[in-house]
């Protein structure tokens, strides 16, 4: 599939909006309704339109949520999403807390071997003033085991926020020595209301501490499968340091992403509110090829650049960070 001259291969779906967590850069402040069991799309609705992407072209899927494990029946969802035909690649986003031993083994038996944390601090009581929930010995304990298992590359995601968790960076940094994990460092992008006054750290800042800390960082080459992140090593280290600039610099001419939120519509662009409906045709009987249609209309909207105080919506109301996946 093409947007402008970028092909997409790429679709990032949420599959609840509900999650265990609280994180006070994703949650909105503002009371706010979750959606109703009937206006999500339910796996078999998510899995057809998955199929008819990569009848189109996409080959990688990465799930997210909300929490993709607070949802019933998530692992039966990836086991059938791995025979779709055209598939190669299926990663999942999580923030750790409800994983096993168990659900760990079957990811590894299913072949879905990256896996993505959120893990904005290495403090315990940071840990519950971010989240709200005191779960950092758990997120970790799920993390060291995905590596045993043989995950590989476990990223982590941070959003770091200045007198949040600004002084976590090093430490966090400090992890690539010790183990090949990806600590990505992302800059928070006001999306939704949240309570967020504390000020944004951009990537450049970030760069600054760790290097006067730890030492230079040396740029990594990038290979195909590399998202946005712009990638570099401490001397030694066998992890990677990764810095995530949506705000600082676009990396839209290399977006190669669509996105499936879990109520059923396609989002273009992140940061850009325009939405197009899918799972409403689809419930109206609409056959493989209008799906198809609506598919291409939502990527023709796919803009060149994103403008983080645009409000271009358009057929559905303005999403949160839940809904959406990040
Ligand atoms: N619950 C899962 C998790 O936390 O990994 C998956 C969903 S979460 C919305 C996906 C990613 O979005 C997380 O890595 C999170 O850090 C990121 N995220 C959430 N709100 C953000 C914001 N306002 N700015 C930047 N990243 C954000
Ligand atoms: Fe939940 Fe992930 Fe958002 Fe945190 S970042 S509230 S874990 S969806």
């Amino acid at each position: 599939m093409i947007a402008g001259t970028r092909p997409i291969n790429y679709l990032r779906i949420s599959v609840t909006d509900r999650c265990n967590f609280r994180c006070r850069y994703c949650v909105p402040c503002k009371p706010f309704e979750e959606l109703d069991h009937n206006q999500i799309a339910r796996y078999e609705e998510i899995l057809r339109i998955t199929r008819i992407a990569c009848e189109l072209g996409i080959t990688k899927v990465r799930i997210t949520g909300g929490e993709p494990f607070a949802r019933k029946g998530i692992l039966n969802f990836l086991e059938n999403l791995t025979v779709i035909d055209g598939l190669k690649d299926i990663s999942v986003t999580t923030n750790g807390s409800l994983l096993t031993r168990e659900k760990i083994d079957t990811l590894v038996t299913l072949g879905i071997k990256r896996l993505n944390f959120s893990l904005d601090t290495l403090d315990p009581v940071k840990f519950k003033t971010i989240t709200g929930k005191d779960k950092f010995q758990t997120v970790w304990d799920m993390i060291l085991l995905a590596h045993q298992k043989g995950i590989q590359p476990i990223k982590i995601n941070a959003v770091v926020l200045n007198g949040l968790n600004d002084d976590e960076i090093v430490p966090l940094a400090r992890l690539t020595r010790r183990y090949p994990f990806h600590i990505r460092f992302i800059e928070y992008m006001p999306i939704g209301e949240t309570d967020i006054k504390e000020k944004q750290i951009l990537s450049h800042e970030i760069k600054d501490r760790i290097e006067n800390h730890l030492g230079p960082l040396q740029p990594v080459e990038r290979t195909q499968n590399d998202g946005p992140a712009k990638k570099y090593r401490l001397e030694e280290a066998p992890g990677i340091i990764g810095l995530i600039t949506p705000v600082s610099s676009h990396f839209c001419s290399d977006c190669n992403r669509l996105r499936l939120t879990s109520r059923g519509t396609l989002r273009p662009c992140l940061l850009n509110n325009y939405e197009k409906d899918i799972l409403g045709p689809l419930r109206n009987n609409a056959d493989d090829d209008q799906l198809k249609e609506i598919i291409r209309t939502a990527l023709n909207k796919k803009p060149a650049a994103h403008n983080l105080s645009e409000r271009c919506v358009g057929d559905i109301p303005i999403s949160h960070m839940t809904s959406i996946g990040g």
